[in-house]
């Protein structure tokens, strides 16, 4: 790679950059993707995980964005549907409620016509007791009905941004994870070079490259700042925070979503991974992003309206499992409510800068691929090369192929102790397809074929693929965005110590470093705790 002159260097390795990746390799550019940390550990880790239209959008007025991102819900349920299903979600609609009846339903037939061409089943409004038989626990003062439509939802947005990297990867692109990029490099007005250290390794590195694609989310004005030390501020980011608790009393079958009474806010009660994911809150940041972290204040106000919803509930920060946070990365505007900020996307040129030179501001997990599409058409004519069409519309992602197969193969494996049906659903909604990559890459290796939980459903040959085959390179990546343990209400603490062992031996770690990994892991799972 020292030599190597890049066709497109792209900076951060979440939804939006590893969208970028793959589509730049599918069209033949050679590319690098350089990640400070691992793959999707900023922002695009601490969504709602919806693949949506966006429905509150609407209030705002903004019908293409709304139409772009139900159109992408298709593409991705498509490319996906291993990682993207359906999601039904219900409105409550109460008397006392500043979105009233009428304007529910306006909202849900603009949902419906702009969604033309989707598999799901269109809207439907309930009455009171219509609601009620199917959603018992919720709070019955003043609900006049309901109103009932599906999105989708992507259960693991990690292992989305982790399939657009390995499509890239086998597109041919370089991906470095744990490389902060230090310097961006101009010459007469052009992108040459971008300055790097290898984290890990404690060693500096640079990487020239003919044009540089800024895809660093809230921290790409820190990004920018890197070019030009006076560079004008294209982010205004805003704070949001979920909690996740476990199943409560009245709990919802369907996700929910709530005007909250505080503020008439609408959030979501989603059931998720065998938990429910609340939230999230909306408010402008300004600090240091490496520590975000949901608050208390905030935690009280998403169990609060929860219990308000659904009585019965009666959650307190106790029952909470785990919280997160992140910063969206919109573009700056320092007055007016959060809320009313566009979550369109833009794609900025740097003609004053640097020629070579983009930046991507906002965008959503839903509208990754287009927001790539449109990134490679853009870089196309920055390099002024006549690109071959995108192909990513079409092209499934890794995991999407041969999924009906991988099931099978799951089902007829003989492993030490059998793997349960729980343990069969929870591989294939992991890897998908990729699945049969797995146990094949466990040979005929007995050890690796063992599952190493209470309930059978975790494999001993997962931690050896993460880091051989899935780019993981800490114990962290291993457990949150790999095996995705870490989002279990235990946070997969009972495995700690038993996929370190496994880890340690794949990885060649010594006693030191086996006892370091552990250290970070147990340190990040508290820090989620509340
Ligand atoms: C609370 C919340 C809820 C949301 N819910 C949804 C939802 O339900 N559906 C939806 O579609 N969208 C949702 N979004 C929006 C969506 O998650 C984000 O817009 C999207 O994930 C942004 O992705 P990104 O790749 O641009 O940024 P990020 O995921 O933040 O990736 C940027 C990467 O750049 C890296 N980086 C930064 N500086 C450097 C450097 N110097 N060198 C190398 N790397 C660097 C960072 O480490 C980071 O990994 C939500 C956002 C938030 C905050």
């Amino acid at each position: 790679m020292a030599d190597e002159l890049f066709d497109v260097a792209i900076i951060g390795a979440g939804i939006n950059g590893s969208g970028i990746a793959r589509d730049a390799a599918l069209r033949g550019l050679r590319v690098v993707v350089i990640e400070q940390d691992d793959l999707c550990s900023g922002t695009s880790a601490a969504s709602s995980r919806l693949i949506h239209g966006g429905l509150r959008y609407l209030e705002f007025g903004e019908f293409p964005l709304v139409f772009e991102s139900l159109r992408e819900r298709i593409v991705l349920r498509r490319i996906a549907p291993h990682l993207v299903k359906p999601l039904r979600i219900t409105i409550p609609i109460y008397a006392s409620a500043r979105r009233g009846k009428w304007l529910i339903r306006l909202g849900m037939i603009a949902y419906d016509l702009l969604s033309i061409g989707k598999s799901v089943a269109n809207h439907e409004m309930l009455d009171r007791a219509e609601i009620l038989a199917s959603e018992p626990g919720l709070a019955k003062d003043g609900l006049i009905g309901a109103a009932r439509y599906f999105d989708a939802q992507v259960e693991f947005a990690e292992r989305l941004v982790l399939e657009n990297l390995l499509a890239a990867e086998s597109a041919g692109a370089e991906i470095l994870t744990y490389h902060r990029v230090t310097r961006i490099n101009i010459e007469a007005a052009q992108v040459r070079s971008l300055d790097c250290i290898d984290l890990l390794l404690q060693q500096p590195r640079q990487i020239a490259a003919k044009s540089v694609v800024n895809a660093a989310g809230p921290w790409v004005d820190s990004v920018l700042a890197l070019a030009r030390d006076d560079a004008r501020r294209l982010i205004g980011g805003t704070k949001g925070s979920h909690i996740v608790v476990g199943a409560f009393a009245g709990a919802p079958r369907d996700a929910f979503y709530v005007e909250a009474a505080m503020d008439g806010r609408p959030f979501f009660i989603i059931p998720w991974n065998d938990q429910y994911l609340i939230g999230t809150t909306d408010s402008r940041f300004v600090g240091d992003l490496a520590t975000v972290r949901a608050t208390r204040d905030e935690a009280d106000y998403l169990l609060t309206e929860t219990n308000r919803v659904f009585p019965q509930a009666n959650l307190s920060i106790a029952d909470v499992h785990y919280s997160y946070a992140g910063v969206r990365p919109l573009p700056r505007r320092d007055r007016g409510p959060e809320s009313s900020i566009t979550r369109r996307h833009i794609i900025r040129r740097h003609r004053k800068l640097a020629r070579g030179l983009l930046s991507i501001i906002g965008g959503k997990l839903t509208t990754y691929r287009n927001l790539a599409e449109q990134t490679v058409d853009r870089l196309a004519r920055l390099l002024g090369r006549k690109l071959p069409a995108c192909r990513t519309r079409a092209t499934l992602l890794p995991g999407a192929y041969r999924i009906d197969t991988a099931r099978a193969k799951l089902l007829s494996l003989s492993t030490e102790p059998p793997l349960s049906s729980a343990g069969v659903e929870r591989l294939l909604g992991i890897y998908g397809g990729r699945a049969i990559d797995l146990i094949e890459f466990a040979g005929t290796d007995r050890q690796l074929l063992r599952c190493i939980d209470a309930d059978n459903t975790v494999l001993a040959i997962e931690t050896v693929f993460a880091l051989r085959v899935e780019m993981a390179r800490t114990l962290i990546d291993v457990i949150y965005r790999r095996l995705m343990l870490g989002l279990r209400a235990d946070q997969g603490r009972p495995l700690y110590a038993a996929i370190a062992a496994i880890a340690a031996n794949a990885a060649s770690w010594d006693d030191s470093r086996q006892a370091i990994e552990i250290a970070a892991l147990t340190d990040y799972s508290n820090s989620l705790r509340l």
